[in-house]
């Protein structure tokens, strides 16, 4: 029996546009920074993925900024936006977006659906000076959705700039900069190659650089460009969103909820991904439930996986107030290429599972 890989939201599987786009690129000699035909050629397929990846995001080719990924663009937006504004950023951000902060930021709590209170938002950006405000567009952990064009709208009235990072919704829902003034993307999340990302810029913002160095990226961010990946980025997302996920997430949902009633879905009640769904079984460990899934041939995640592979109490999940059940969390992210049969062979694989660690307990 083949395995089944639901941990799209730690990265997608590749896109076959995406790989065929790679292959060709690595096939070209030239850097896109030399004058001569080769650096030309190479350049030539740098500004074609600017131009696809910019329009479909709803932004301008000059107003990309390609990065090694999420981490670094959310990373150039709020460092390099920063100076003279204090830093508010949601309760449930990704470590990318918390890390940039820095312990000086204000977080803005969430409600217990997930999503962004924005009466504290409200609250926080009256009081104080110049903001710069920093959500994510889906939760990773979650899938739930804040409410961007609420936020974006509180931002604009009290003068914040706002930095949006989508991350997690390319791929699986239409998204655009809209009325925001940056927005950070990731390649491997929709379909395309690991370590390459970018920001997305309102016209006439010029964050100041991280990287600094041969003038690349009109000066925003120093270093050769990652040519073979940022093809394969620009392939992925020029590709048509999936159908059907909403239909299969909904089907796990309700098959694990009649084998287990005591099973809790995180944020089940706000706006979701269409892929995502947090399932919660009181009294089992996540990393129990992770490893004997992973025995019965499924890949799921813990809430929070830590890059040391060691799982930690999700911090997304105590936000939205729950307790000792935050640390018996696991997430299941449907990938686009997901077989039609995933709900059933997920569901035999979780009732196996469930079996033996509730014997287990006794
Ligand atoms: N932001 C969110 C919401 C994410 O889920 C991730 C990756 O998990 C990142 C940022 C970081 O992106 P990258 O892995 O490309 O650095």
């Amino acid at each position: 029996m083949s395995r089944l890989y639901l941990d799209a939201n730690a990265t997608e599987p590749m896109r076959p546009e995406a790989v065929s786009a790679m292959a060709e690129a690595l096939a070209l000699p030239g850097n896109p920074s030399s004058v001569h035909a080769e650096g030309r050629a190479a350049r030539r397929v740098l500004e074609e993925a600017r131009e696809v990846i910019a329009t479909r995001f709803g932004a301008r080719g000059r107003d990309l900024v390609f990065t090694s990924g999420g981490t670094e663009a959310n990373a150039l937006a709020i460092r390099g936006l920063a100076a003279g504004r204090r830093v508010l950023l949601g309760a449930t951000e990704h470590p990318a977006v918390l890390a940039a902060a820095g312990p000086d930021a204000d977080v803005i709590p969430v409600l217990g659906d997930g999503t962004l209170d924005l009466a504290a938002l409200e609250a926080a950006l009256v009081s104080g000076g110049p903001a710069l405000v920093a959500v994510m567009a889906a939760n990773n952990e979650t899938g739930v959705l804040h409410p961007v064009e609420s936020i974006s709208e509180t931002c604009r009235r009290h003068g914040a700039l706002l930095h949006v990072d989508a991350v997690q919704m390319p791929g699986r829902l239409p998204f655009t900069l809209g009325a925001a003034d940056s927005m950070a993307l990731s390649a491997h999340k929709m379909g395309g190659p690991k370590g390459v990302g970018a920001l997305l810029l309102r016209p006439g913002l010029d964050p100041a650089p991280l990287l600094t160095g041969g003038g690349q990226e009109s000066g925003r961010r120093g270093g050769t460009e990652a040519l073979p990946a940022i093809a394969g980025f620009a392939a992925a997302a020029a590709c048509p969103l999936p159908e059907g996920l909403a239909a299969m997430r909904d089907a796990i949902e309700i098959g694990v909820k009649a084998l287990a009633p005591e099973v809790i879905i995180a944020g089940s009640g706000a706006p979701r991904l269409p892929n995502t769904t947090s399932l919660i079984l009181p009294g089992v460990a996540a990393e129990t439930q992770v490893i004997a899934l992973d025995l019965g041939g499924v890949a799921v995640s813990a809430g929070a996986a830590c890059s040391s592979g060691k799982v930690r109490q999700s911090h997304v999940l105590a936000a939205m107030g729950y307790g000792a059940e935050a640390a018996c969390a696991i997430r299941v992210s449907l990938p686009w290429n997901a077989p039609e049969d995933t709900p059933a062979r997920f569901l035999a694989a979780w009732e196996v599972m469930r079996g033996r660690l509730i014997a287990h307990r006794r």
